[in-house]
C-alpha cells in the first residue's frame, strides 16, 4: 500500500455519501459538521485503514502520523492535550461500519483519563470531583468490557455493591469518594481479568481501543450477523474519534435520543426521550427513569428550542425521519449521531406520503422508500390491541401474522389437537425436522430459543405461518407440558394469542382484526378513508404507472381468478388443471387409470370433459379479457390412487374377512405398478401426455370448447395452453401437433400454446424449443429444484437452516430466485429463446413472482411478466413498480 495514502478524515471533510469509507456513522458525523451544526470535533479512520490492518495483522504504515496529525489539531481546537495532567482531553471512541451490526465493538467514552488526569478534569469542571471519578470509573468499565474483554457483570456488581452501601438505588447518590473507591475496585477487576495494570498513556489508551475496534469486525457474532444479512465480509469497519462533551455535568446537562416524527404511526411531533444528569448509554440502559422530551422545554428552554430546530432542519436536509442522539453540557447542545430512521411498515406508508405533501420528495422517490416486505406486513390480519393487554413475552418477529390458539408441547399432540378442529399453537424450546408434522397443523409456532433464522423461523416463513422465536424469558418444559414466563405457569391447553410482526405473546385470545389495506383491495373500504390506506393507494398507483412487468395470478378457480383481479391481477400465469381431478372426480381419474382397454380409457374421458369444460369457462369468464395460461396435468398419476400401503393392508384386512377383494386387488396391482422411487422425476407433465392416449386431447379439447362457447357468450377468452415439463422440443411438437388440430375441430381462435422452462435441459435447448412455442413460463420451483438436485418437499425441513447457518445461502432458493445459477438458467432460456422467436412471451410461474427480490431479477432479464398467488399480487406490482424507477 503506498505511503501516501489517506486514512483519516477530519469531520469537516467528509460527506454522507462517503459511508462506504467513512462508515454510517462517520459520514453522517462529517453532513451535520458541514451543515454547521454543533457537532463535537473529530476525525473518521477509514474503513480502508481497518481492511490493511486485517489484512496484514498490523496498522498500515502512515496510519500511526495520520492519527497523530488528526489528533494534534483536535488538540488545537479543543485547546486541551490528550493526557495532559493539567488539562486534559478526553476523546469517545466508536466503531461505525457501512451497515450498522449488532456484536461489532461498542463505543469508548472517555479516553484518555487516568490517575492524574482525573484531576485535571475535576479542575476543568469548577472543582466537581464527583463527575471526574463517575467519568474515569465509565472508561475503566467500557474499556475493560470492550477493549479487553473483562466480563461486564463485575463491573456491575461492584457498582451495585457501592450502591448498596449507601443504601440507594441510585447511582447519583455516590459521591465522589464513592466513586473514588469504585475506580480502585475496577482498577483490580482489570488487572485480575487481563493480568496487567489499566494503561495510563492516554496515547496507548486510544490505540489500543482503535485496535480493537477493528478486530471486533471478526468478532463471532458480527461474522454471524453479516452471513446471515448478507452483508460481504470484506467491508471493514471505520473508527471515529470525538471530542468528549459531558451530559454528566450537573442538572444543567444531560443526554438524550429522538426522532423527527412517531417511527410508529409516522405522526409528526416531538418524539425522544431525555435523562439529566447522565452520559451515553444511561438513556437506554434503564438506569434512571427518563423523560419525554417534551418536559426538557421547562428544564432548558433554549436548547430545546434549538433542538428541534436542527430536528426540522435535518428532516428536510435528509428528506425523511431521521433518529438523532444528542448531549447537552451546562446549557449547551452538542449532536453525537444521525440517521435515517428505522420505522414500521405502516409508517413507511405513511411518511412517504407525508413527504410527498410537504414537497419534500416525489412520488418516485415515495416508491422507492417502501418495499414489497412492508406492505406483505400490512396485509396480515393483526391483533386488535385497543384492550391494551400486556404481553406476557416478547421473542423476534420472526413470520408475520396473528395466530391464536391452545398451548401444546409436542408435534404429535399438536397433529391429534388439530385433526379434531382444535386451532393450537405449537410450543418449544427451538424446533428441529422431527416436529414439522406440528408445525404444519398448527395455527402458529412460539419458540424460547434462536432467531430469524433459526429452523422455526426458516420452516414457518417457508409455510407462510406465524412464527415468534427467541422469547427467551419462556421456560419450556415440554415434559411437564407446560411453560413459564416470571412464576406464572401455562400449561398444555390454555389458549395464547402470538404477533409475527412484533413478536409479542399474550395469555388468551386477543381478538384479531381483518387488515385495513386488505379491505382497500378487495374494494370493502374507500382508499380515502384512513392515513394508512390512502397512502398505500397513491403509493400503489405510481407504482402500477411505472413497472413494465405485468402482474398475473395462480389461481385454479373462478373465485381465486375473481379475487386476485380486485387485487390487481392481469390475467393468470398459472391455471393448475390437477385440482379438477379431485374431490367426487377422483373415480373417473381411478377409471382412467384402471382402464385395461382404449374404449374404458375412452369412457372415463368423455365423463371427465365436460366438467373440465365447465371450470374452464368459469374461469374464463373472471379473467374476461385477460390472458389465462392453463397448464395441462402435471403431476405423477399415484397422486390420484390410495397410498400402496394402505391399500395393501386394506386389502390383506378384507381379504381375511373373506369378503369380495376384486377390484381392490385389480386397485392395488395399478398402484404398485405405477409406483416410483422417484415420482417427481419420474412419470409426470408431458411424459403423462405423451404416454396416456386421450388424456391431453381431452383438456385441450376442453379449453377449447370453452374458449369457442365463451365467445359465443359475447365474452373475450384469452386462452393460452402450457405444456409442462418439457425437456426437448421433439415433446412439444407431438403435443403441439395433436392440439392444433383440436383446437381447430373447435372452432376456437387465438389459442396459444406455449411450455413451461422448469427442467434444466429445456433451459439449455431453449433455442430449439422456441421453435415450437409461442410463449416460455419459468416454472422457478421446478427449476430450482431441479437445478440443485433438492427435494423440495423434503429439504427445506431438513437442513435449510443449517446451509443458512454456515452461509452456504442467506435464503432458502425456493423462497429468494438463486441468481447466479438458476438465474443463469433463466437467462440463457430468455436470450437464446428471444432469438429464435423474438416475439416470444416470457413470464414466470413458481413461488419466486411473489417475492420482492426476485421480481427485481425478472424485471432485469426482461420477462414480460410474473405470476403468484392472489395474496402477492399487489407486492409484485408495487416491486415491478420499484425495479422500474
Ligand atoms: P451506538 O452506535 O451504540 O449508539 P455510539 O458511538 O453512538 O454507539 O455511542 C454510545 C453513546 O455514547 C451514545 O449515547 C453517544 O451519544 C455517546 N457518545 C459517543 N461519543 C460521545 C462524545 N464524544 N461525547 C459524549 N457522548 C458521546
Ligand atoms: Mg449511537
Ligand atoms: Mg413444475
Amino acid at each position: 500500500m503506498a505511503a501516501n495514502d489517506v486514512y483519516v478524515y477530519d469531520f469537516a471533510e467528509g460527506n454522507k455519501d462517503m459511508a462506504d469509507l467513512l462508515g454510517g456513522k462517520g459520514a453522517n458525523l462529517a453532513e451535520m459538521t458541514n451543515l454547521g451544526l454543533p457537532v463535537p470535533p473529530g476525525f473518521t479512520i477509514t474503513t480502508e485503514a481497518c481492511r490493511a490492518y486485517l489484512a496484514t495483522g498490523r496498522e498500515p504504515d502512515g496510519l500511526a502520523e495520520q492519527i497523530d496529525a488528526h489528533l494534534a489539531a483536535l488538540e488545537e481546537a479543543r485547546g486541551k492535550r490528550l493526557g495532559d495532567a493539567a488539562d486534559p482531553l478526553l476523546v469517545s471512541v466508536r466503531s461505525g461500519a457501512r451497515f450498522s451490526m449488532p456484536g461489532m465493538m461498542e463505543t469508548v467514552l472517555n479516553v484518555g483519563l487516568n490517575d492524574e488526569s482525573v484531576s485535571g478534569l475535576a479542575a476543568q469542571a469548577g472543582g466537581d470531583e464527583r463527575f471526574a471519578w463517575d467519568s474515569y470509573r465509565r472508561l475503566i468499565q467500557m474499556f475493560g468490557k470492550t477493549v479487553c474483554e473483562v466480563p461486564g457483570e463485575e463491573f456491575e456488581h461492584a457498582l451495585e455493591e457501592a450502591k448498596r452501601a449507601r443504601d440507594t438505588h441510585n447511582d447519583l447518590d455516590l459521591g465522589a469518594d464513592d466513586l473514588r473507591a469504585l475506580v480502585d475496585s475496577y482498577k483490580k477487576i482489570f488487572t485480575k481479568h487481563t493480568g496487567r495494570e489499566f494503561p495510563q498513556d492516554a496515547r496507548e489508551q486510544l490505540n489500543l481501543a482503535i485496535c480493537a475496534v477493528f478486530e471486533s469486525w471478526h468478532a463471532e457474532r458480527a461474522i454471524l450477523y453479516r452471513r446471515q444479512e448478507r452483508i460481504p465480509a470484506d467491508l471493514g469497519t471505520a473508527v471515529n474519534v470525538v471530542a468528549m462533551v459531558f451530559g454528566n455535568l450537573g442538572p444543567d446537562s444531560g443526554t438524550g435520543v429522538a426522532f423527527t416524527r412517531d417511527p410508529a404511526s409516522g405522526t409528526q411531533g416531538i418524539y425522544g426521550d431525555y435523562l439529566a444528569n447522565a452520559q451515553g448509554e444511561d438513556v437506554v440502559a434503564g438506569i434512571r427513569n427518563t423523560i419525554p422530551l417534551q418536559e426538557l422545554e421547562r428544564l432548558d428552554k433554549k436548547s430545546y428550542d434549538e433542538l428541534l430546530g436542527i430536528m426540522s432542519k435535518l428532516e428536510s436536509h435528509y428528506r425523511d425521519l431521521c433518529d438523532i442522539e444528542f448531549t447537552i453540557e451546562q446549557g449547551k447542545l452538542w449532536m453525537l449521531q444521525t440517521r435515517v430512521g428505522k420505522r414500521t411498515a405502516a409508517a413507511a406508508f405513511i411518511i412517504a406520503g407525508q413527504l410527498v405533501d410537504e414537497g419534500l420528495i416525489d412520488l418516485d422517490e415515495a416508491v422507492r422508500r417502501v418495499n414489497g416486505a412492508q406492505l406483505g406486513q400490512l396485509m396480515f390480519p393483526r391483533f386488535d390491541l385497543s384492550d391494551e393487554p400486556k404481553a406476557l413475552a416478547k421473542g423476534v418477529g420472526a413470520s408475520p401474522g396473528a395466530a391464536v390458539g391452545k398451548a401444546v408441547f409436542d408435534a404429535k399432540r399438536a397433529v391429534e389437537l388439530a385433526k379434531e378442529g382444535e386451532p393450537v399453537i405449537l410450543v418449544r424450546r427451538e424446533t428441529n425436522p422431527d416436529d414439522l408434522p406440528g408445525m404444519i397443523a398448527a395455527q402458529g409456532i412460539l419458540t424460547s430459543r434462536g432467531g430469524k433464522t433459526s429452523h422455526a423461523a426458516v420452516v414457518a416463513r417457508g409455510m407462510g405461518k406465524t412464527c415468534v422465536c427467541g422469547a427467551d424469558t419462556l421456560e419450556v418444559d415440554t415434559r411437564g407440558k407446560k411453560f413459564t414466563v416470571d412464576g406464572r405457569v401455562i400449561a398444555e391447553g390454555e389458549v395464547i394469542s402470538i404477533d409475527g410482526t412484533t413478536g409479542s405473546v399474550y395469555i388468551g385470545e386477543v381478538p384479531v382484526r381483518p387488515s385495513a389495506v386488505v379491505r382497500y383491495f378487495e374494494g370493502e373500504i374507500e382508499s380515502t378513508e384512513d392515513a394508512l390506506v390512502k397512502a398505500v393507494h397513491r403509493i400503489m398507483s405510481h407504482a402500477d404507472g411505472a413497472r413494465r412487468l405485468r402482474v398475473r395470478t395462480n389461481a385454479d378457480t373462478g373465485e381465486d381468478a375473481a379475487r386476485a383481479r380486485r387485487f390487481g391481477a392481469e390475467g393468470i400465469g398459472l391455471c393448475r388443471t390437477e385440482h379438477m381431478f379431485l374431490g367426487d372426480r377422483r373415480e373417473l381419474v381411478e377409471r382412467l387409470i384402471l382402464a385395461r382397454t382404449d374404449g374404458e380409457r375412452q369412457e372415463a374421458l368423455d365423463a371427465l370433459l365436460p366438467l373440465q369444460r365447465a371450470d374452464f369457462l368459469e374461469i374464463f369468464q373472471a379473467m374476461d379479457g385477460l390472458p389465462v395460461t392453463v397448464r395441462l396435468i402435471d403431476p405423477p398419476l399415484h397422486e390420484f390412487l390410495p397410498p400402496l400401503e394402505e391399500l395393501a393392508v386394506s386389502v390383506a384386512v378384507a381379504h381375511e374377512r373373506g369378503e369380495d377383494v376384486a377390484k381392490a386387488e385389480a386397485m392395488l396391482a395399478a398402484v404398485r405398478r405405477i409406483h416410483e422411487q422417484n415420482p417427481m422425476l419420474g412419470l409426470r407433465g408431458v411424459r403423462l401426455g405423451l404416454v396416456i392416449p386421450g388424456l391431453f386431447a381431452m383438456q385441450v379439447r376442453a379449453i377449447a370448447q370453452a374458449a369457442a362457447e365463451c365467445k359465443r357468450n359475447g365474452g373475450n377468452p384469452c386462452p393460452e395452453i402450457m405444456v409442462p415439463l418439457v425437456g426437448a422440443v421433439q415433446e412439444l411438437e407431438t403435443v403441439r401437433a395433436e392440439a392444433e388440430r383440436i383446437i381447430a375441430d373447435a372452432g376456437a381462435e387465438d389459442v396459444s400454446i406455449g411450455t413451461m422452462i422448469e427442467v434444466p435441459r429445456a433451459a439449455l435447448t431453449s433455442g430449439q424449443i422456441a421453435e415450437a412455442a409461442e410463449f416460455f413460463s419459468f416454472g422457478t420451483n421446478d427449476l430450482t429444484q431441479m437445478a440443485w438436485g433438492f427435494s423440495r418437499d423434503d429439504v427445506e425441513g431438513a437442513f435449510f437452516w443449517r446451509y443458512i447457518e454456515l452461509g452456504i445461502f442467506g435464503i432458502s432458493p425456493f423462497e429468494s430466485i438463486d441468481r447466479d445459477g438458476v438465474g443463469r438458467l433463466v437467462r440463457i432460456a430468455v436470450d437464446e429463446g428471444r432469438a429464435a422467436r423474438p416475439d416470444l412471451k416470457l413470464g414466470v410461474c413458481g413461488e419466486h413472482g411473489g417475492d420482492p427480490e426476485s421480481v427485481h431479477f425478472f424485471h432485469e432479464v426482461g420477462l414480460d411478466y410474473v405470476s403468484c398467488s392472489p395474496f402477492r399480487v399487489p407486492i409484485a406490482r408495487l416491486e415491478a413498480g420499484r425495479a422500474a424507477i
